[in-house]
């Protein structure tokens, strides 16, 4: 087919003129129309007939055609229209040719029109060249319809026929073209009005109304699957008057041939004319056609759309069938998008519940954390409890939203819960107390466990107060109450109260918990600090004492008249007085270079070993618990200097070092010197008289001068008993002198003690028997030999015997007992000295006398001492005896000592080295 300009526009311009042609018709006459019986309308053009549109539009097509140089389908179809008539021979043509004529002036009108007129000379060729064509096509098409017109007369009745049945099926063909255009037009409109809808009802309507218009029955109802009570339920019905109950969707044979299951549960439409009302649910009216299309979404049966209708049967065509499942799939599609969409709705409500829950605990967290940590910035900054403290409660409450609340604290003397900090009542600090247990508050003390109280008033552990005006407080309300714990320790309680009954909850419990610890750590370290800070003053007061005492030893160290040196433990000088300068003539600075062992060395060349520093630190004290000293005096140049070494403790008994004190004491020595000289001097001076008066007193008491009578000789004999008395008190002073002196002469030799003994024995038995008393002696016989000077030995014994004799009183015993010993029998405090592995003969006097004090056991041995005694005056005597025994003995190498019980007698032992 050729493809002309003329074709070209008649394609471009089909609907303008097809439309415009047709106006024009229709404009010129009815008479077309008049002939023909209305069909129904399927489109919007009025009144004009259905196949006249169509027999038109097919003529343009052949004229289309026709233009394209292919004129026999234009002549096919223009035998169709002479085949329109009526009746045979009616005389048609004229007005086929005035449709012939509309057309041409269609195409000139439009040809005309001002878009189509041209505006050059290229176009104006153009368009005078499709006039001529399109007027030579009409001319033409004229032409071959007179033609036809003509050769018509004698047309076969089966070819009459044929038309008809042509332009019926193509009627037919383009009434179902419109009935599908209409159904896709109105599927397109549910379709938008269920996408633009959510809501379950609305959509149902969309879906139920439209189907009903559309298909013009009676009665249409859609069923919804509900899986819980896994029936079918009308969810909407248009045309029912009645409700129709749920449908059950259990395979049960009572239901085996309901056509609404039956599409239900094969998911197939079901549609029949006529059904048994008996084997069919309520919903089935009598008499109707049914068309059951099941609502299918992703394989699965949703629902189903039933139609009745009791004449018009067309929804039973296949066609209408497929339209009302295309219809149920959509709506059953969006059905379940809704429900979707609603149950995404009803999940973003829980959803948003569930955030606004949980913002709104984030809050509190929030609050809660700002709070615990607001108190741990106050516990942290404030080393004072009760701004602590305070602060900790106001912030707490104010979260918490109480007015009232107060922290106690344990007071430890009385264990006693007291106030340090009140909330809401003024002026009541330290004026609450309760027992350990007693009241909520004890309770939660004790048993370290917090405490939420609904109602006060309802709880057995309330204890009502007064306040400070002595009447009974308020109690109504709760209460909450958390413990306050540091390092396991109840330091208190922290309690809020609020006058609502029950207004406490768990999350109050949990910020109340968080808090406390804080809290309690920060009681915890205001407490430490007061302690540290009252410490610290305690000290501070005490390194002042202890200056001013240190500047005041100093000042007296220094302004002793001794020199002292102090040393440390290891034996380095700490410090040395300005009097040692001039004592030991060095100065200072030398003095504390050299440690102390070092400096005795110097000083006392060999004869340090007297006063051994090092042994003194490392044994400051003796078996007896007694600081160990020593002492020694030594010579620098002409002055004697005694020196005393003792040990510094602590007033813990621990060694700090040693002290050594410096004595000048020259002029004590040689003033000594001199009165042993004097005494040495007198004494000897005095002894020759009294050696001439005792002689000459024996002389004359013997007659050898002449007769004396009685009374004389009596006076005699007290001269001479006195002068004797006067000799021996010189020779014990001699004897001093000499020991004091160093000037004693000893001959020792290996003695008998027993021979000793019996010279004494001889000398001292007149005084025994005189007093009557009674003597034991006992020496064993394999007794060693003494080694000892005799006369001394003799000098020795006789004292301490006649003190027995004298200072028991008359009828006494006195026992003697010698045996050997080695130095391990000698009591500790005497062993001094001792060569540890000699032998000795340890000689013991027992009397049954007055006995000595235990204070005054180690006078006696001083010179002139005298205990008091009920016998003093009758024994009489000097005091000198025992202060000559000791010295005496101790140059033999030997010791003496004395125990007695006061009233009831003393012993006396002697320890005399055995000669080898
Ligand atoms: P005197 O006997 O001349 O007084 P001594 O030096 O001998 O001097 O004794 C000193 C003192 O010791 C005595 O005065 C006496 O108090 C006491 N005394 C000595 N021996 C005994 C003793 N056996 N019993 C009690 N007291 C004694």
């Amino acid at each position: 087919m050729m493809n002309t300009p003329l074709r070209h526009w008649l394609i471009e311009h089909r609907e303008p003129l097809l439309a415009h042609w047709q106006l024009l018709i229709e404009q010129q006459a009815g008479a077309l129309v008049a002939h023909h019986q209305p069909t129904p309308a399927l489109n919007g053009s009025a009144g004009f007939p259905a196949e006249r549109t169509i027999l038109l539009a097919s003529l343009y097509e052949g004229l289309v055609d026709a233009a394209g140089d292919d004129v026999a389908p234009l002549n096919d179809r223009l035998r169709h229209l002479h085949a329109l008539r009526q009746q045979p021979g009616e005389a048609d043509l004229p007005r086929y040719l005035s449709i012939m004529a509309q057309l041409r002036r269609a195409g000139w009108d439009l040809l005309s029109d001002s878009a189509h007129m041209p505006t050059s000379v290229g176009e104006f060729e153009t368009w005078r060249n499709l006039i001529e064509q399109f007027d030579r096509l009409i001319e033409q098409t004229t032409q071959a319809l007179a033609e036809q017109w003509v050769s018509a007369a004698g047309v076969l009745q089966h070819e009459l026929h044929e038309t008809k049945l042509l332009v019926e099926s193509l009627y037919h063909d383009a009434e179902a073209t419109d009935r599908t255009t209409l159904q896709v037009s109105n599927l397109n409109q549910i379709a938008q009005g269920l996408s633009a809808n959510m809501d379950r009802t609305q959509q149902l309507e969309i879906v139920g109304s439209t189907l009903r218009a559309t298909l013009e029955v009676a009665l249409l109802s859609i069923w919804l699957f509900d899986a819980e009570a896994q029936a079918l339920i009308l969810a909407r019905s248009w045309g029912h008057d009645t409700a129709c109950p749920p449908l059950g969707t259990a395979d049960t044979p009572a239901v085996a041939e309901d056509l609404m299951l039956r599409a239900f549960r094969g998911g197939e439409i079901v549609a029949v004319k006529t059904a048994d009302p008996a084997k069919q649910g309520p919903w089935y009216r009598p008499g109707h056609a049914v068309l059951n299309v099941p609502m299918i979404v992703q394989g699965q049966v949703v629902g189903v759309i039933a139609i009745q209708d009791a004449s018009n049967q067309t929804f039973l065509d296949r066609s209408q069938q497929e339209f009302v499942k295309s219809a149920a799939s959509q709506a059953a599609i969006a059905l379940e998008n809704t429900r979707l969409y609603n149950e995404v709705l009803r999940f973003n409500s829980v959803l948003e519940q569930r955030i606004a829950e949980r913002t709104n605990q984030l809050k509190i967290e929030r609050d809660t954390l700002e709070t615990v940590n607001q108190i741990a910035i106050e516990t942290s900054s404030t080393l004072d409890r009760d701004l602590l403290l305070e602060a900790s409660l106001t912030a707490l409450a104010k979260l918490v939203g109480v007015k009232y609340g107060s922290i106690m604290l344990v007071e430890a003397e009385t264990d006693h819960l007291i106030d340090c900090a009140v909330l809401g009542r003024t002026g009541e600090i330290g004026y609450t107390r309760f027992a350990m247990g007693q009241g909520i508050v004890g309770w939660v003390a004790q048993h370290k466990r917090p405490a939420i109280v609904p109602d006060v008033c309802a709880d057995p552990r309330w204890v009502p107060l007064p306040d400070t005006n002595g009447e009974m407080r308020k109690t109504t309300g709760s209460m909450i109450a958390v413990p306050l714990i540091a390092h396991h320790q109840t330091l208190g309680v922290l309690l809020l109260s609020h006058e609502q009954i029950g207004y406490f909850n768990d999350d109050h419990l949990r910020l109340l918990n968080a808090s406390a610890g804080q809290i309690a750590i920060g009681i915890n370290n205001a407490q430490l600090y007061t302690e540290i800070e009252k410490e610290l003053l305690h000290r501070s007061e005490m390194f002042q004492r202890q200056e001013s005492e240190a500047s005041q030893s100093q000042a007296i160290l220094q302004s002793l008249s001794d020199g002292v040196i102090v040393c440390g433990e290891d034996g380095a000088v700490l410090t040395a007085n300005m009097a040692c300068e001039r004592i030991l003539e060095r100065s200072i600075e030398e003095l504390v270079i050299w440690n102390l062992p070092e400096l005795l060395r110097r000083l006392l060349g060999r004869r340090a070993d007297e006063v051994p520093v090092e042994e003194l630190l490392a044994r400051p004290i003796d078996a007896y618990h007694k600081l160990r000293s020593f002492a020694t005096v030594f010579q620098m140049g002409t002055r004697m200097i005694s020196i005393t070494l003792g040990p510094v403790l602590n007033s813990k008994d621990a060694l700090m070092g040693a002290v050594a004190l410096f004595r000048d004491i020259t002029r004590e020595v040689e003033s000594d010197r001199l009165k042993t000289e004097f005494i040495g001097t007198v004494s000897h001076e005095l002894r020759t008289p009294m050696t001439s008066i005792k002689g000459f007193t024996q002389l004359l008491s013997m007659g050898s001068l002449g007769p004396v009578n009685d009374t004389q000789k009596e006076f005699l004999q007290i001269i001479q008993t006195n002068a004797e008395r006067m000799i021996s008190i010189i020779n014990d002073l001699l004897d001093i002198t000499k020991i004091e002196t160093g000037s004693v002469e000893l001959d020792l030799r290996p003695l008998h003690l027993a021979e000793t003994l019996s010279t004494v024995m001889m000398e001292l038995q007149p005084a025994i028997r005189e007093r009557e008393h009674e003597l034991v002696i006992s020496i064993p016989p394999g007794l060693p030999l003494v080694r000892a000077d005799s006369r001394r030995l003799n000098q020795i014994l006789g004292n301490v015997l006649s003190n027995a004799v004298k200072y028991t009183p008359r009828g006494g015993k006195i026992e003697l007992d010698a045996r050997e010993v080695g130095s391990d029998g000698v009591p500790e405090q005497w062993r001094d000295g001792l060569k540890p592995d000699a032998r000795y003969a340890l000689v013991e006097i027992r009397d049954s006398g007055v006995g000595i004090a235990a204070e005054d056991l180690d006078r006696i041995f001083d010179r002139f001492y005298r205990t008091e005694n009920p016998l003093k005056v009758e024994a009489g005597g000097t005091g000198l005896g025992l202060s000559l025994v000791r010295p005496l003995i101790e140059l033999f190498g030997g010791r003496i000592w004395v125990q007695s019980v006061l009233g009831e007698g003393s012993t006396f032992s002697m320890l005399i080295p055995a000669a080898l």
